[in-house]
């Protein structure tokens, strides 16, 4: 039997629909909710993808604020940049576009932003909250596959979830989450041999390695949940995951297509972080 598609697109659609009912109560209140995208240098998928989060925010009814700055800006110049929005009260969320040009530091850049309006939880602070199970914000593409999971209604608790993969934008902090859901998380890598050994006795299957056809069919447990974070250029340019999608699709019991599946997901949870982050700041009269 073929696998159920998550509908990541279709998801975070009908997520955008509700949200822009919030944003009109918080407007009613008096707080417009706000999100500043900073974008240094012309790096055509950067450029893309901020382009998306502006028209994100327009479609809501949330206010942006997109900053560019030229590729060779100096670093102090950006940290100045960050230090004004961190306290400008029209702007409760901040987002640097990464990459960065290698001149600056990603490190310094990241922990500049006062972890209130550190929308993309790449902030020490809101990495410790996450360990420690505290509120904090969660970076966009592992919160979006826990609501991905949480709008099909799938139990996490006892379950075995395996990531392929350890970044700190994914792999790490998703397994953070799952084991703050009760889950036994098993983490791979690049040094874990054979992967098949572990992605096997996955119930729930991360796939984030960036690597296309890395997971076939042979590779999965008969009726795992199966969510490819992938993102890959075939030979022909298209958009392709991490997952062999036409073997694994007859074998999995849910799987996410790509395109469609958790980039959506990545995008709507941005939105759903700067609300969070406005409404917190309302709430703390900030
Ligand atoms: P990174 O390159 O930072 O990390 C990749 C991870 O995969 C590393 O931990 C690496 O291991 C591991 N890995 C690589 N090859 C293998 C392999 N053959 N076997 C086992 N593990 C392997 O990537 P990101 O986490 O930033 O992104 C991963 C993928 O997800 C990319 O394709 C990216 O484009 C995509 N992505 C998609 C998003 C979305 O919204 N859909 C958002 C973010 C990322 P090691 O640590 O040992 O090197």
């Amino acid at each position: 039997m073929s696998a159920q598609l998550i509908n990541g697109k279709a998801i975070a659609a009908e997520k955008r629909k509700a949200m822009i009912a919030q944003v009109e109560l918080m407007k009613q209140k008096g707080t417009t909710p706000g999100l500043a995208v900073l974008l240094i240098g012309n790096h055509p998928a950067s450029v893309s993808y901020v382009k998306g989060k502006v028209s994100d925010c327009q479609e809501v009814g949330i206010h942006s604020q997109l900053i560019r700055l030229p590729g060779d800006v100096a670093e102090a110049e950006l940290l100045n940049q960050i230090t004004k929005l961190n306290v400008d009260r029209r702007i409760h969320a901040i987002l640097v576009q990464l990459p960065l040009p290698s001149h600056i530091s990603e490190q310094k850049v990241v922990q500049a932003i006062r972890p209130e309006k550190d929308v993309d939880g790449f902030h020490p602070v809101n990495i410790g909250r996450i360990v420690t199970g505290q509120p904090g914000f969660v970076s966009c593409t592992p919160a979006g596959i826990l609501e991905m999971l949480r709008t099909i209604h799938l139990p996490i608790a006892g379950k075995h979830v395996v990531i392929v993969g350890r970044s700190n934008i994914v792999g790490k902090p998703v397994s953070l989450l799952f084991l703050n859901r009760d889950a036994t998380v098993t983490v791979c890598h690049s040094k874990s041999k054979p992967l098949s050994l572990y992605t096997k006795q996955a119930d729930i299957l991360i796939v984030a390695a960036g690597k296309a056809s890395l997971i076939h069919a042979d590779d999965i447990k008969p009726g795992a949940v199966v969510i490819d974070v992938g993102m890959n250029r075939n030979a022909r340019g298209k958009l392709v995951g991490d997952v062999a999608f036409d073997e694994v699709k007859e074998k999995a019991g849910y799987l996410t297509p790509v395109p469609g599946g958790v980039g959506p997901m990545t995008r709507v949870m941005l939105l759903e972080n700067t609300l969070t982050a406005a409404m917190r700041q309302m709430e703390k009269g900030l």
